[in-house]
């Protein structure tokens, strides 16, 4: 089927910029909609802080590539004790770096640059 040949629909959803394809797989997974459905129960300053720490964390801090949405969302969300210790230390030094107005090039390594660096997946 050539471009031109294709439903409004389907034009559009071919349109949709990367974000917003994010935004719909956040929707359309099982395990995004269990994210979804907790970020959803968060108190509004939970909410804040996972926002702000989707936001703070957005990019890798090596090849400044942008980290996946849901991936920030997901390691906020998830309640294991290793990944819940990892969040709460990243969520101190978010916390610290902004209330002393500190700007040093920190963040969470995309899937790529991690693999690189440590020779395997991210857990
Ligand atoms: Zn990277």
């Amino acid at each position: 089927m050539s471009e031109q040949n294709r439903d409004p629909v389907h034009q559009n959803i071919l349109s949709l910029h990367g974000d917003l394809l994010n935004e719909l797989r956040l929707i359309f997974t099982s395990k995004d909609r269990e994210y979804l459905d907790k970020y959803e129960s968060l108190t509004e300053e939970k909410r804040k802080e996972c926002d702000e720490f989707v936001e703070f964390f957005s990019h890798c801090p090596r090849c400044k590539k942008q980290n996946p949405k849901y991936n920030l969302i997901g390691l906020f969300l998830d309640e294991t004790p290793k990944k819940q210790k990892i969040k709460k230390k990243l969520v101190k030094l978010m916390k610290d770096l902004k209330n002393n107005n500190i700007s040093v090039s920190v963040g969470v390594l995309c899937c790529e640059c991690y693999k690189e660096i440590f020779e395997k997946d991210i857990p």
